[in-house]
């Protein structure tokens, strides 16, 4: 069973984005938006921060409190829209209830959308034009072009249809020639449309949901889940996918989790950065852009 590792696919991601930084005149800006102090979007947030610096970016993460009412969040998304030293805003979901993320997103210029999920930029992707995609579909697209999975014809099975991973995700698929089927909640008999598939991927949050006998000897497994299970004995979470342990003996390729998708979601969110940098400020992106995808 090949192991599809994320940390090596994420750290030649910024090996290319450090080489085109070097031809910049200005150094890409982040501002991450986060609101109240949910621990899991704390951990998020503050690991999207230290790799966009680590990379060389500047970064800025602004904290509102858990009270935070739609319309100070809408004033505060408007300035970082109309300020010119801003390339990328991300919005850390979840928001507080009294928020409306999709009201959140539709306030997003576009052109600054690094997490890639506005209206604009995903109906660019299912059109197939040149978008800001959204991270984690474009990491998941990023390590399967590098460890040489086809595609191109292949059954496509993604279970889960958010609007974060598996609607964009079945976009970027159907680009790439597949034939894709969304799952979710309510498919019937799950388990024989995931037995379809050359390429199963799970993007739902319930830990164990994919069992062995779901999946067809010999397909390529793409575990997005990411559960807490409990913690350890230095008071650490303990992270499992969807996909049950015995997936790995059936399966002829298989994401881990953690250290599969989620390295490559970062890694694409600071590809966008750098790419929303770019065309804002007028440099060209031709070429180089094709060369870091
Ligand atoms: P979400 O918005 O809650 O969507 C979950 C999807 O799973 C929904 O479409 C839901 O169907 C479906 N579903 C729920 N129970 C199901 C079942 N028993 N059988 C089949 N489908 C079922 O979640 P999300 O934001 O897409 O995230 C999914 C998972 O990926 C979470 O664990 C999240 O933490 C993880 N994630 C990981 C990364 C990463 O970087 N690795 C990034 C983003 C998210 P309905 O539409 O019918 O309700």
């Amino acid at each position: 069973m090949l192991e599809l590792s994320g940390p090596p696919v994420a750290e030649a991601v910024y090996q290319e984005l450090q080489t085109l930084l070097a031809t910049l005149p200005y150094v890409p800006h982040l501002r991450v938006v986060r609101l109240g102090d949910d621990p899991a979007s704390v951990a998020y947030v503050r690991l999207k921060d230290r790799q966009a610096k680590r990379l060389g970016l500047s970064s800025q993460v602004d904290v509102f409190p858990e009270s935070t009412s739609q319309e100070e969040l809408l004033a505060h998304i408007a300035r970082l829209n109309a300020d010119p030293e801003v390339d990328g805003i991300l919005v850390q979901s979840p928001v507080p209830r009294q928020v409306d993320f999709n009201a959140v997103l539709e306030a997003i210029d576009p052109l600054k959308d690094v997490d890639g999920l506005t209206p604009v930029n995903a109906g660019r992707m299912w059109m197939g034009l040149e978008a800001l995609e959204s991270c984690t579909p474009a990491g998941v697209m990023r390590l399967l072009k590098h460890y040489q999975i086809p595609l191109a014809g292949k059954e496509v099975v993604i279970v889960g249809r958010s609007n974060l991973v598996g609607k964009p995700l079945a976009a970027l698929m159907l680009r790439e020639h597949a034939t894709v089927t969304l799952a979710h909640s309510r498919t019937q008999d799950l388990a024989a449309v995931c037995r379809r598939a050359d390429v199963l991927v799970a993007a739902v949050g319930k830990a164990g949901l994919i069992t062995p006998e779901m999946v067809r000897p010999g397909a390529v497994v793409v575990d997005v889940g990411i559960n807490r299970v409990g913690q350890n004995e230095k008071g650490r979470d303990i992270l499992v996918g969807d996909v049950a342990p015995g997936v790995a003996a059936v399966a002829s390729a298989l994401t881990p989790v953690p250290g599969g998708v989620g390295p490559m979601t970062v890694a694409m969110l600071l590809y966008n950065t750098v790419i929303a940098a770019m065309r804002r400020r007028g440099r060209p992106t031709g070429e180089r852009l094709q060369a870091a995808r």
